[in-house]
């Protein structure tokens, strides 16, 4: 396959023919068709595999298909990562895939000031990357409402567990509305994440790298 014969609209094939990228990675062959369909899906995949890639694509291909937005402040994309570093790398990604479509993104995490991200979300966003701490620290508070959430993103979920984050994914995952597309990435499949993973996911398609 090449990305040209896959069904991504004209503004994502540009931003990927600008960047020279031709050829689907292992992993975005596999889940790219399946999520475009509307599966959930549990990717077993290290970084470097061009898994952000290969759930940016067609999320952002989902947005653009289907606009129309009842509530247009409230954020259609929640993507959790463990760190800062890579919330900063996705929200990039996003926006190079995303440069022609007009999708507004923040990132949310802590260690900084919260009014910034408090601001950029009254004035309404599309999609929300971040850490779950700070999320939901800005939930409770009832800055960030993630009920018009259509579409999940977990991170590097082992990670986001061995840094004590599960409680607080559990509760995030409990203001989510449950008919939504669930997308969840580790580099490793322990017991404690195939459960959490069970817990989260609806009928998932697996794709291991
Ligand atoms: P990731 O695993 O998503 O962090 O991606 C690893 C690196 O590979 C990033 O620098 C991407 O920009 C790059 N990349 C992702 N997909 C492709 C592709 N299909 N062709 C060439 N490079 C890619």
């Amino acid at each position: 396959t090449r990305f040209a014969d896959l069904p991504l609209a004209a503004p994502i094939q540009r931003a990927l023919a600008d960047r020279n990228y031709t050829t689907p990675s292992p992993v975005q062959a596999q889940a790219i068709p399946l999520l475009l369909k509307g599966r959930d899906l549990l990717g077993c995949a290290q970084t470097g595999t061009g898994k952000t890639a290969a759930f940016s694509l067609p999320i952002l291909q989902k947005l653009h298909d289907n606009p129309k937005r009842t509530r247009p402040k409230q954020a259609r994309v929640l993507v959790l990562t463990p760190t800062r570093e890579l919330a900063t790398q996705v929200g990039k990604s996003l926006e190079t895939y995303g440069s022609g479509l007009g999708f507004r993104h923040t990132l949310i995490y802590g260690g900084v000031g919260q009014r910034p991200q408090v601001q950029a979300m009254r004035k309404g966003i599309d999609i929300l990357v971040g850490c779950p701490g700070r999320l939901l620290d800005l939930v409770d508070q009832g800055f960030v409402d993630l009920s018009a959430v259509e579409f999940f993103v977990l991170d590097e979920v082992d990670r986001m567990l061995d840094m004590g984050f599960v409680r607080d994914v559990r509760k995030i995952v409990s203001h989510l509305p449950a008919k939504r597309q669930s997308l969840f990435f580790s580099a490793t499949l322990a017991p404690s994440i195939v459960e959490l993973a069970h817990s989260i996911l609806r009928d998932p398609a697996s794709v291991t790298i």
